[in-house]
């Protein structure tokens, strides 16, 4: 359980550009809140600066209620799926899944339980002892998400999971993280720049532009006050 707040939150990077100007922005506790915006705009940057994969230039961030400005993303209570899905080519799917777990020092008994029980939840049981390279985009993608899942975090960070996935499976799987949403009660912060992604799958949308805020707002308020 945990809400997301960004406090006047800004990033210059070290050429000077500001990718990110005063941001405030609050993520509820499990709401799924789309960071919608055309590239460019910072939406990465953002989710990079969640994520502790970035530094923050100026303004607070918090992650429950604990101040994470400086705190490592191994410490943070969130996991990322990213757009390249960032596998490891040479391991199976469990060992892709089991990785993050054993970095942490799990035991093997904890470990197998919650590769096979994230393995259900994305459908992937009967490919476990598989390497990428044998498998669909769209099964690839349930992998990163996998290794999301077991970590069991209080906020999933998603950085355009699905723009390399063709439009029927970015349709199907739109469905199923919406899906996952629900059954895993989580804290969901999500960014896209497409725009039907954005209107089907959040309970609220936060426009970006030019690394200003402009409007949040659920989507039907946005349809009816673009
Ligand atoms: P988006 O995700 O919306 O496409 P980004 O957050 O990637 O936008 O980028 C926001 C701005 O910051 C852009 O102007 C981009 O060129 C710039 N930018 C991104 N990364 C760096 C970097 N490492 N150094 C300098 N400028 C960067
Ligand atoms: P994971 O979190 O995927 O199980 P790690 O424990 O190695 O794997 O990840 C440590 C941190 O590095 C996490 O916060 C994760 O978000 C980040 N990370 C993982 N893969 C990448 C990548 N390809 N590029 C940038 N950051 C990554």
């Amino acid at each position: 359980m945990a809400e997301v707040k960004l406090i006047d939150v800004v990033k210059r990077y070290a050429d000077g550009t500001e990718a990110v100007s005063r941001v405030n922005l609050t993520i509820r506790n499990e709401e799924f809140m789309v960071l919608v915006g055309p590239s460019g705009c910072g939406k990465s940057t953002t989710l990079r600066m969640v994520a502790g994969l970035e530094d923050i230039s100026a303004g607070d961030l918090y992650i429950g209620e604990r101040r994470v400005n400086d705190v490592p993303p191994k410490d943070r209570d969130i996991a990322m799926v990213f757009q390249n899905y960032a596998l490891y080519p040479h391991m199976t799917v469990r060992e892709n899944m089991a990785f993050g777990l054993k970095l942490r020092g799990f035991s093997k008994q904890d470990i197998r339980q919650r590769v096979e029980e994230a393995a259900r939840i994305v459908g992937l049981e009967t490919l476990l002892e598989r390497r990428p390279k044998a498998l669909s985009g769209g099964q690839r993608q349930r992998v990163a998400l996998g290794r999301a899942i077991v970590r069991r975090p209080a906020v999933f960070l998603f950085d355009e999971p699905l723009s390399n996935l063709d439009a029927e499976l970015r349709v199907r799987m739109r469905t199923e993280i919406a899906r996952l949403h629900r059954q895993l009660s989580a804290t969901m912060l999500y960014v896209t720049h497409d725009q039907t992604e954005a209107m089907t799958m959040g309970d609220r949308i936060a426009v970006l532009s030019g690394g200003v805020l402009q409007q949040v707002d659920t989507p039907l308020q946005l349809y009816h006050h673009p």
